[in-house]
């Protein structure tokens, strides 16, 4: 099955390692996704400190060691104007082609951190204005937790997709009709730009349990149930995750998404196995292929 409507695909996300041996990790795991051909690779960006510049440096390292295009992600938060300029200089130097426009969040006891912003959808329009990039976006199926109502955060998403965004990836999810009645509401309002869905497989229950709190990000309660019945068995929770996310991704393909972002969280295995039961081979993966009928 291709992706309906475009040359999108997948895309694999990282967040910049702080120590060695964590750089060796993700270089291994670069290294084994690799070979599935993503659309593009990923790099969070984090407002606080030295992530700030762990982002540009994974981003250049990525596209220094492989052939793999890569998007940086930038956000509001963390940054001065003229740093976000600087920013665009160096990406566009290096070869970046698309960046993801966030605003970002404050990280705890950092809160005098530069703003260049105050919402992503200025951001975005600061990097059209630059010009020369694809521009990601951010949606939120489950709406964002600090949005004032639902349609105030779908509102604010129009917004957003106006002042130039070229796609959205979605916040994690796992209960597909809240993508599929995000999309049908955005798109009644006039919203064509692709919606990637975001896929995160649960292979740290407790982690993702704990994150899904802070980012609005529903668990429902049979995943739960079965993940609290696993309970001290780590690694039939992650056998389940791997599972769960590609019955998942199975389904969003067959309904037509127009790719797939998976958050790797640093490690290959989960993505891998998920894109291999999707029939996406090392061989075949610039070609996505029919997912698997079991
Ligand atoms: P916005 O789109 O600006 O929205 C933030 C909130 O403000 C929403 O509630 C929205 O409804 C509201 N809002 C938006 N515009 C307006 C307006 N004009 N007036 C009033 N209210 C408005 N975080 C990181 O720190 N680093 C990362 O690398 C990172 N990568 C991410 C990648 C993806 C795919 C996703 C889905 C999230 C990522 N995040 C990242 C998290 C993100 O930064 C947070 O969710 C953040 O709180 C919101 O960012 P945003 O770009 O969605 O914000």
């Amino acid at each position: 099955m291709s992706f309906h409507g475009t040359q999108r695909g997948y895309s694999f996300e990282f967040f910049p390692p702080k120590t060695d041996a964590s750089r060796q990790r993700l270089a291994k795991t670069v290294q084994k996704l690799a070979p599935l051909r993503p659309s593009f690779v990923s790099v969070t960006f984090g407002a606080g400190g030295s992530t700030r510049e762990g982002s540009f440096q994974t981003a250049s390292e990525i596209l220094r060691t492989t052939s793999l295009d890569v998007t940086p992600h930038l956000s509001c938060i963390g940054s001065t104007r003229e740093q976000l300029t600087e920013q665009l200089d160096t990406y566009r130097a290096i070869g970046v082609k698309r960046v993801v426009a966030l605003r970002g969040d404050v990280p705890e006891a950092e809160a005098q951190l530069p703003r260049a912003f105050a919402y992503a959808n200025e951001l975005v329009e600061f990097i059209r204005d630059y010009g020369g990039f694809e521009i990601s976006v951010a949606a939120y199926p489950e709406f964002h937790p600090e949005a004032q109502s639902p349609e105030a955060d779908v509102a604010n998403f129009v917004r957003k997709a106006r002042a130039g965004a070229t796609e959205a990836i979605t916040q994690y999810f796992y209960s597909n009709d809240t993508y599929y009645r995000f999309l049908d509401w955005v798109q009644r309002l006039g919203i064509e730009i692709p919606i990637v869905p975001g896929i995160m497989p649960l292979t740290d229950f407790k982690q993702v349990e704990r994150f899904s709190k802070f980012c609005g990000a529903e668990i429902p309660a049979w995943i739960r149930k079965r993940m609290h019945a696993l309970e001290g068995d780590a690694r039939g929770q992650e056998e389940l995750g791997i599972e769960l996310a590609s019955r998942q991704a199975e389904e969003l393909l067959r309904s037509g998404v127009p790719g797939l972002h998976f958050y790797t969280l640093n490690r290959a295995e989960p993505t891998l196995r998920v894109c291999h039961s999707l029939g996406l081979s090392d061989a075949a993966a610039h070609a996505p292929t029919q997912p698997s009928a079991n």
